[in-house]
């Protein structure tokens, strides 16, 4: 999170009693990544769930088909055809705050305390990128808990730990999932799933977890994107143009209805 604030110039959200500590509950304008905790019972268990307790980073997950690029009127939102990226460009922004609806993440943040405001969430420090770096948090995360790659080396990592044996020893990798910076230790017990991976058509950020995903804030979703889905809606409405033509068919049977009952009213 600091690495974060360092990397995309925002400050500390200090908390409103002693104004000391930079602890955000959630995602804001000055907050583009948080680390959120479960924990149940006695909380003795780490990556379980009962009685334990899991730690998860929230952010933009990128998603294959962004419902907040789809919603956006002026094109503010936008999807790198190269890397996937979902950027924002205040620039063409107009404030309309349909991408915050949108999103099934409830990702993009609002600034509702300037004058001048802007929506703000995770670009995958796309200005690292340029420089050849990696984003700020894989690149500070000493375990590897947050790793940074391809679409496709990161699903093929995720198989192969569903495949590893709980409490056997194995080799992880820290920072890129190609890195031969690993660590060894413990293979941790996952869920069964990899999040992400068919979520609204599948996100570009995926998750593994010992604890149901929906305990961690990662809702229970469709397989289809929303945005495939409100565009089937549509072909299906307007299919040889027949719901516009009922419309208007209607429409002018109402038209004609009120016509002629202000002419009787005129006689
Ligand atoms: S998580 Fe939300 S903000 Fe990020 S790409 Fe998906 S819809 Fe857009
Ligand atoms: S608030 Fe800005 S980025 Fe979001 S949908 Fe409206 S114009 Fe697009």
């Amino acid at each position: 999170m600091t690495a974060c604030r360092e990397a995309n110039s925002t400050h500390p959200e200090f908390n409103a009693e002693d104004k000391l500590w930079d602890a955000p509950l959630d995602l804001s304008a000055l907050t583009l990544t948080v680390i959120k905790a479960y924990s149940e019972g006695s909380a003795e268990n780490k990556d379980q769930e009962k009685d334990g307790f899991a730690f998860v980073k929230k952010s933009c997950l990128h998603c294959i088909d962004p419902s907040c690029v789809s919603v956006c009127p002026v094109s503010a939102m936008t999807k790198d055809p190269a890397l996937g990226i979902v950027s924002y460009n205040p620039n063409n922004c107009i404030g309309c705050r349909y991408c915050v609806a949108a999103c099934p993440f409830g990702v993009p943040r609002f600034e509702y305390d300037k004058t001048i405001a802007r929506l703000r969430k995770c670009e995958m420090c796309k200005q690292r990128q340029a420089d050849g770096k990696i984003p700020a948090c894989a690149e500070i995360c000493p375990t590897g808990a947050t790793l940074f790659g391809q679409v496709t080396a990161l699903r093929a990592e995720a198989e192969r730990r569903h495949q590893l044996t709980a409490g056997k020893l194995a080799f992880f990798p820290r920072r890129t999932v190609d890195s031969r910076d690993t660590q060894e230790r413990p293979s941790p017990h996952y869920n069964a799933k990899t999040y992400g991976l068919i979520e609204v058509g599948g996100t570009q950020v995926c998750y593994l977890a010992g604890v149901p995903f929906d305990k961690l804030g990662l809702p229970v979703l469709p397989e289809k994107s929303f945005v495939s889905t409100s565009e089937t809606i549509q072909h299906t409405v307007y299919k040889g143009m027949i719901a516009p033509a009922l419309l208007f068919g209607c429409l002018l049977f109402a038209v004609r209805r009120h016509g002629n009952h202000n002419k009787n009213e005129d006689k």
